[in-house]
């Protein structure tokens, strides 16, 4: 008998807790396999994003479109993520985590010495110097922008464009029949992951900063459960239940990978093969999604940068009021934006939050121990959301969907 792919998938993350709470270090070892998961996905990303684009821009047909699609996906991804930052800081206010968390003596990382990418430059970024250069680097934004000015220039160009609608055509249609395969994989991928991530991490670092890890996965749970499905009912008129089973395997492998631009492959294939979704609509609003959609990053941001100033506080004299909050509901929506889509992007990102605010940067040494467990669930959020926004967008674009 074949176990359904959600069947397949929910055993493994259960093998996986259970191998990496037996093992513990030793799971460890299982990393390689982890890897080799990521690394397929990783493989497939850049082909995938320019192949999907330039063939959802062709069959789009004209620019107007383009831009009325382009207006929409915009205004859901910010407004959903100023929401998220909000609830976040309506929480972190009521539960107050930092209240009572000892100063930590001494600081376990050199953050105060990273620097975070700066607003100007992640929009300055968003132009390759070089398209190869950028591709070799998976810098998503650049490939993004390089991919729609092709697609538009290929459809203006009209007969002439013939042969290289086709060639982007069948190349589109290889790397989703690659993807299949690698998705094929997903349970043993996600299962190592699970089983390495349990295993290495102490469990005893966990205590101190439990109640912050609740607030925070509080918040991504209510953003997620409640505040994306009624947006989803409202505007998508798409059964939230539906979706979920629809998108099942994005969303847990976004969770063990901690990485949107890693699952985006897993996505598309999800939002295509389920929902009715067009590629039109997919190829361009998932790509941009995974790049600066991220409303669980966003509102991770928010609560810790608020916890930080919780613990400092009272020996710095610091004290957020409201206009403080009000900045970095404005700055963790921009931080979320610039996070690249790969684990622990925002914890480096936090740094803007902090700075313009002007808590200590060493703060960010405090909460180190428990990121990736918070990335992997902000992560699941930021791909759930994706998947939201590319619904609703879709049926703002009057498409019929199978629900
Ligand atoms: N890992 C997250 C993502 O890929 C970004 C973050 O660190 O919050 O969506």
């Amino acid at each position: 008998m074949k176990l359904k792919i959600h069947t397949q998938i929910l055993i493994a993350i259960v093998l996986g807790l259970v191998t990496g709470i037996v093992l513990g270090e030793k799971a460890g070892e299982l990393e390689i396999v982890g890897d080799l998961f990521i690394r397929l996905l990783k493989m497939i990303i850049v082909p995938l994003i320019l192949a999907s684009i330039v063939t959802g821009i062709i069959s789009l047909g004209d620019t107007k479109k383009l831009g009325r699609i382009g207006l929409k996906t915009f205004l859901y991804y910010l407004t959903t993520t100023a929401l998220a930052v909000i609830l976040g800081l309506v929480l972190v206010n009521i539960i107050q985590p930092g209240k009572g968390v000892k100063l930590p003596t001494e600081t376990t990382t050199d953050f105060s010495e990273r620097e975070a990418p700066s607003i100007i430059s992640i929009l300055t970024d968003i132009i390759p110097e070089n398209i190869f250069a950028a591709m070799a680097q998976s810098q998503v934004l650049s490939i993004i922008f390089f991919s729609i000015l092709l697609g538009i220039a290929i459809c203006s160009i009209g007969e002439k464009g013939k042969p290289l609608v086709n060639l982007f055509e069948a190349f589109n249609d290889v790397m989703l029949k690659i993807t299949g395969w690698i998705m094929r994989l997903a349970p043993i991928g996600i299962f190592a992951l699970m089983a390495h991530t349990i295993g290495t991490l102490g469990l005893s670092v966990l205590k101190p900063l439990a109640i912050y890890m609740i607030t925070v996965v509080l918040g991504l749970l209510i953003h997620a459960v409640i505040v994306l499905p009624i947006l989803l009912r409202i505007f998508g008129k798409y059964s939230p239940l539906k979706l979920i089973k629809d998108v099942f395997s994005a969303v847990t492998t976004a969770f063990s990978t901690a990485s949107s631009a890693a699952t985006l492959p897993i996505t598309m294939e999800c939002l295509q093969e389920n929902t009715g979704v067009s590629k039109k609509i997919t190829s361009f609003v998932l790509p941009l999604g995974a790049t600066i959609n991220m409303d669980g990053t966003a509102l991770y941001e928010a609560v810790a940068a608020m916890f930080i100033a919780q613990v400092y506080g009272p020996a710095y004299g610091i004290h957020l009021g409201f206009s403080d909050q009000i900045i970095i509901v404005l700055t963790a929506t921009l931080a979320s934006i610039g996070a690249a889509a790969i684990p622990s992007a925002g914890l480096i990102t936090l740094i803007i939050v902090l700075r313009a605010v002007n808590l200590p940067i060493e703060g960010i040494g405090m909460i180190l121990a428990v990121d990736r467990i918070l990335d992997m669930c902000r992560t699941a959020v930021n791909v759930w959301g994706d998947t939201c926004g590319t619904v609703i967008v879709a049926k703002l674009e009057q498409e019929t969907l199978n629900n």
